[in-house]
């Protein structure tokens, strides 16, 4: 990953903008994508191509951190039958009230 990259994933042009913000962190990249604005965990991974498990690893260490601001998490829910899951940092996989797997990622925002 380089400046470039960062660059061109930052719809916001908040941060990233210049050489001495090249070495800005995985983290640092995440939190400025969803600063004030909700995101899928699959759309961060797909924006800073890498591995959907990674970018909730790195969303429990952003909503552990002070240095991020707050974490929100709207909750995933069951596009099926409505079931509304815990807000949690996690993908679930499968509906527990009616099995389907037609699940509504959640999404996260700092604020
Ligand atoms: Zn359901």
């Amino acid at each position: 990953m380089d400046a470039y990259t960062a660059r061109r994933t930052d719809t916001g042009g908040r941060t990233l903008k210049n050489k001495e913000e090249r070495w800005i962190t995985r983290r640092e990249r995440i939190a400025a994508l969803i600063k004030d604005r909700p995101m899928r965990a699959s759309e961060i991974s797909r924006l800073l191509e890498m591995p959907v498990n990674e970018v909730l690893e790195d969303l429990r260490h952003i909503s552990r951190s002070r240095k991020y601001g707050k974490l929100l998490v709207s909750p995933a829910r069951c596009r099926k039958c409505g079931y509304v899951f815990k807000a949690e940092i996690k993908i679930p996989k499968k509906c527990p009230r009616c099995k389907s797997t037609w699940i509504e990622e959640p999404m996260f925002m700092l604020q």
